[in-house]
């Protein structure tokens, strides 16, 4: 039985334990001509593997690539709709990051749900029943930490395997460092000695090596952010930075193209007991749409 076991463990490390995990910017083009960037690089099993973009659709994979066809970057992707979200969303560091959708459907709202550290065990289970209840398959899109991560392993299998959502996973970084005595100036992320590189690459190989697959967005503790972290996310990571202003728990208004933020980490549950009032009427008025459909059709 142990060593059966020990075998079990052994495989799933080689499955999923990955290494050197870094930043690898490069492009190239589908056969259709699309346009599509490398934005990491890693190995497993000693076999390459890449988490792409595609720059039309913001649509995230992890694959293999034959290395001859990925090319230096050019100003090409700048035109693409990743490149104008990118630049635009980046300018907002008052703001950390864009706060709505840029170009939504009628009727279409998009939920995000923060996943900072937290002492409590469990997470919001019972709201995501009803709202998958109600809603049917629910796109949600998931702003995750490491640290959430590592103390709720089974929270998050219970998470990233529910049939009923359909999940975009935001980075929101690998510690979420978080001291009550410190201004904005000086917390979160723009806290002396941040580790920048860490803190987004940390979250992102945590993610893989649990067998999903991080998307293109970002989203800063706090929504605290600064000019430096908005260039180092522009030009070093190529991440786009998501706030909102549809902040359930501070009582800020749903309406078409929000970008709805609740924390179901149990940190925060008046948000989400007001939301749960809301859903019959957001119900009959709006739709959940994966959130790359807030900035893409
Ligand atoms: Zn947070």
């Amino acid at each position: 039985m142990l060593k059966s076991l020990f075998f079990l463990l052994l495989l799933s490390l080689s499955l999923f334990g990955i290494e050197n995990y870094q930043v690898f910017i490069k492009q190239y083009q589908a056969e259709d001509g699309q346009l599509f960037l490398t934005l990491r690089q890693f190995t497993r099993d000693s076999k390459t593997f890449y988490l792409t973009l595609n720059t039309s659709t913001l649509q995230t994979r992890i694959e293999p690539l034959e290395v001859i066809r990925l090319m230096p970057i050019t100003q090409q992707w700048q035109k693409s709709e990743f490149g104008e979200l990118l630049y635009n969303a980046t300018k907002l560091s008052r703001f950390g990051g864009i706060r709505e959708a840029t170009n939504p459907l009628p009727h279409t709202i998009f939920l995000t749900m923060d996943m900072c550290p937290s002492q409590k065990s469990g997470y919001e289970e019972e709201f995501v029943h009803h709202l998958t209840q109600r809603f049917g398959k629910t796109p949600i899109a998931i702003a995750m930490t490491s640290a959430w991560l590592k103390a709720h392993e089974k929270e998050f299998d219970a998470l990233a395997n529910n049939p009923l959502l359909d999940i975009t996973w935001i980075n929101h970084t690998h510690t979420h460092f978080y001291d009550r005595n410190l201004p904005n100036e000086e917390n979160f992320m723009r806290h002396e000695g941040t580790n920048v590189k860490e803190e987004i690459l940390g979250l992102e190989q945590t993610l893989i090596e649990k067998g999903v697959t991080p998307s293109v967005f970002f989203r800063f503790p706090g929504l605290i952010a600064d000019e430096s972290l908005m260039k180092a996310l522009r030009d070093t990571y190529f991440l786009i930075p998501i706030s909102s202003h549809a902040w359930i728990a501070k009582n800020e208004a749903i309406k078409r193209g929000s970008i709805i933020l609740i924390h179901g980490n149990k940190n925060e549950h008046q948000g989400i007991t007001l939301l749960e009032h809301k859903l019959p009427s957001l119900a009959s008025t709006f739709t959940f749409k994966p959130l790359r459909e807030a900035f893409v059709k």
